[in-house]
């Protein structure tokens, strides 16, 4: 992150591309992404993973204190810091009804970083209803990682943005996803249903008849049938 001091005259974004090149001497192909956030007089320069060395070292020269050129050839000086936070993204926030209100998203997303914007994602020119998706686009300054599945409401909306970790829908684990998760186990109804296979095979194999070596095998089998045939819960 490059941090100019309050007063400074605001930057166009050519002077900081041209910043970053002369100044910070990355190459394009160092450079994820620069995102400007100039209504707080800073910018973003993210760096790719085999380019991270180059961050220490930028910080180190003057203690990260850069001259930084206007067009106009007027200078003033800039901070650069590695940020703390996750940087901006553009968080989509689908399967919420149209009724709950992006502020209440909002409100919900706060632990997670600073909403800076909210937007409402509407179907494409190609499409013949040009409304509202239903999904909602929030411009956050991300300060932790979003869960995939995040509670709105009683509402289980799904978030999704670039480089999200994605997390498990009950206990919001990294580890594993929903059908792998422990809490499921434990709290999940056994499912009477689940023993009919087992009955059934022994039915078939009672049907077959005499084929088994011995007749107490096709008596449990028959046994098995006649608990199979009845209806569920009842013993
Ligand atoms: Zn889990």
């Amino acid at each position: 992150m490059c941090m100019f001091a309050n007063d400074a005259k605001k930057p166009i974004a050519l002077d900081i591309h041209e910043f970053v090149f002369h100044k910070l001497r990355l190459t394009e192909n160092e450079v994820v992404s620069i995102q400007l956030e100039l209504t707080k007089r800073r910018f973003y320069v993210k760096v790719r993973e085999e380019s991270k060395h180059k961050i220490s070292q930028i910080k180190s020269i003057n203690s990260g204190m850069y001259s930084f050129p206007y067009e106009d050839k007027t200078m003033t000086t800039i901070k650069v810091m590695e940020a703390n936070g996750l940087g901006i993204r553009w968080v989509r926030v689908l399967y919420l009804p149209e009724e709950v209100e992006n502020r209440v998203i909002q409100e919900a997303l706060n632990a997670c970083g600073e909403v800076l914007l909210v937007r409402d994602e509407l179907w494409s020119n190609q499409y013949r209803y040009k409304v509202k998706n239903g999904i909602r686009n929030m411009k956050i300054e991300l300060k932790r990682h979003i869960p995939s599945y995040i509670d709105v409401l009683g509402h289980q909306a799904v978030t999704l943005y670039e480089e999200q970790p994605r997390t498990c829908a009950l206990c919001h684990s990294v580890e594993h996803f929903r059908s792998e998760c422990p809490l499921r186990r434990r709290t999940s109804i056994p499912n009477p249903l689940e023993q009919v296979p087992g009955s059934y095979r022994s039915y078939a194999g009672a049907a077959r008849g005499g084929e088994g070596p011995h007749t107490k095998d096709t008596e449990r089998g028959e046994q098995a049938a006649d608990r199979a045939g009845r209806p569920c819960g009842s013993r």
